[in-house]
């Protein structure tokens, strides 16, 4: 039995990796679940798919990505949409720089593509928001290009598989696997078979509790062999998430409540937001929020009752965000289009982060 290091790659028995290949697209065949993006070879459907999967469960994907072909049904219909409608479409899937990277890479492929998806990897990766992941995911899928589509639940397949004791959570680990990743896909089918790894990681290579009793690589897997699945992958960087501390006010104007566009760049970017701002230590509550509403649009507000607390938390940080409801004192004659005062039912207009809706629905 052979134990790999990263590098050693080019020692892979050949035997062994043909099995791998056929017992991993015989039983995607077989076995493969049944989704809206499977049955298709578009380029766009997988693209789109591809994109909404990162960091997000199948189940919750399937709605919003038949939502979103179904108002954005080919690259030029996304490319003319506005970012508005595209960010309202994607509201509640949350990480919304994905929205806006596909809105962009749409409109590159549009300008620069005559609206086809690029069929090469040279061309595909100067798509904004195209990673390996994703243009070998892509290529694959839908060119049937043996290139390979490497992302977390592969690198643990692999890491088993081959029983690799590197760090996944280093870039040169990641450069590493895709390399294997290269060396072991299969040159006929690369379509099954990068979707065989995805198929086997979701449902049977899974981070706890592996079902290898039911697993196609169960006679080529070196971690099932020396009974150490469980130990691997090695991931050492543990992501810090940083708590912080928000306010937000909740302002009402003749039955309408005061919304606000958040800035252009940073978290949550160009989504509608009630006013909210990072809470400045040692200040009084709720001043950090009306210095913000004053400095910027000339509103005087004065803060009332304390109404409720919601957290919601990101990849890097959580925020507790503390609601007060404000009274509106003064407000200058200017119209900013960053600002608006809506009734609740036209809430549905404007696409909100998830974050803010926890919110809202308990304003409701
Ligand atoms: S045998 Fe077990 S650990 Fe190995 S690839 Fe299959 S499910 Fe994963």
């Amino acid at each position: 039995m052979k134990v790999y290091k990263i590098g050693d790659y080019e020692k892979f028995d050949k035997i062994n990796i043909e099995n791998i290949q056929n017992h991993l697209i015989t039983w995607y065949e077989k076995n493969h679940r049944k989704l809206p993006w499977r049955e298709t070879s578009n380029p766009y459907y997988i693209w789109i798919s591809e994109v909404m999967l990162q960091q997000t469960r199948v189940d919750t994907v399937i709605p919003y990505f038949l939502r979103f072909i179904d108002k954005f049904p080919n690259i030029e219909s996304l490319a003319n949409a506005d970012e508005e409608e595209v960010l309202k479409m994607w509201e509640g899937l949350g990480y919304y720089s994905r929205a806006r990277n596909l809105h962009r890479g749409a409109k590159v492929i549009v300008k620069e593509y005559d609206g086809k998806m690029p069929d090469t990897l040279n061309e595909i990766k100067k798509i904004p928001g195209i990673g390996p992941y994703t243009a070998g995911a892509v290529l694959s899928i839908a060119y049937n290009e043996a290139v390979p589509a490497v992302d977390g639940n592969v690198m643990r397949v692999f890491s088993r598989l081959f029983y690799i004791k590197e760090d996944i959570g280093e870039n040169n680990t990641r450069k590493e696997m895709e390399k294997i990743g290269q060396m072991v896909i299969s040159q006929n089918n690369p379509s099954f078979f990068n979707q065989g790894l995805m198929e086997l990681g979701a449902l049977i290579c899974t981070p706890t509790s592996p079902k290898c009793i039911a697993c196609p690589l169960f006679m080529e897997c070196t971690a099932r062999k020396l009974i150490v699945q469980e130990t691997l992958p090695i991931k050492k960087k543990k992501i810090k998430v940083k708590s912080i501390e928000m306010e937000l006010a909740v302002l009402w104007k003749d039955k309408k409540i005061l919304i606000m566009k958040r800035p252009t760049e940073g978290l949550l970017a160009n989504l509608w937001a009630l006013p909210s701002v990072e809470r400045e230590k040692n200040t009084e509550e709720g001043k950090s929020i009306e210095l913000e509403l004053e400095e910027n649009y000339g509103m005087h507000i004065k803060k009332g009752k304390y109404l409720f607390e919601k957290q919601h938390v990101f990849t890097h940080r959580k925020w507790k965000m503390k609601v007060y409801a404000f009274e509106l004192i003064k407000e200058q004659k200017i119209d900013y289009p960053e600002i608006q005062w809506i009734s609740l039912e036209e809430i549905k207009k404007y696409a909100f982060p998830t974050a803010f809706m926890k919110v809202i629905k308990d304003i409701r």
